[in-house]
């Protein structure tokens, strides 16, 4: 392991950075980073912390100005630009039929985060090689490679980083 330099941190394409301030690998740092009261209610996707897991909230937890307020690990790794899965759709498949590979990971979004407030779509774009799409969870990502093969065959991998809260995706085709 190379120590990188303290301080700004280069902004790499494709890499998923292991934040090497919070130190200990075994514990996902946006997710273990502090105790939190409950109900805790994130400001800025509503999801709240209740019963130990972070969930759609329930009328009680919205409610009353008393509540604690955070960002959910989510939203936090939206704000640092620091996803947890990043799944490369590459060749030439992926390129001409990007309109459609783009719904079938809309929806499965869409089937995800109904249930898990933390698996979230940060953003989907267009590289060379064909389309990148970067997540806040595993989980997701991991059912978008899934999705993609399923739908369209072609070749998956799944590699997990350390302490199994970062995970590469990675699915190719040509025609
Ligand atoms: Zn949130």
């Amino acid at each position: 392991m190379n120590n990188q330099k303290t301080g700004r941190t280069r902004k790499q394409r494709g890499t998923i950075a292991q934040p090497e301030r919070f130190g200990d690998s075994r514990h996902d740092p946006y997710r273990s980073r502090q105790k939190l009261p409950e109900p805790t209610v994130c400001p800025e996707c509503g999801a709240a912390f209740e019963s130990g897991r972070w969930m759609w909230p329930s009328v009680s937890a919205a409610a009353g100005p008393e509540v604690n307020r955070t960002l959910c690990p989510a939203c936090q790794r939206i704000k640092d630009g620091m996803p947890a899965g990043i799944v490369d759709l590459l060749g030439s498949f992926a390129k001409a039929r990007s309109e459609e590979i783009r719904n079938l990971v809309r929806n499965v979004e869409g089937a995800e985060k109904k249930d898990r407030p933390l698996e979230r779509v940060m953003d989907i774009e267009t590289t060379g090689n064909g389309l990148q799409i970067t997540t806040t969870g595993i989980h997701i990502a991991r059912r978008i490679g899934e999705a993609v093969s399923g739908a369209f065959s072609g070749v998956l991998q799944i590699k997990y980083g350390d302490g199994e809260h970062t995970v590469r995706v990675r699915w190719q085709r040509d025609e």
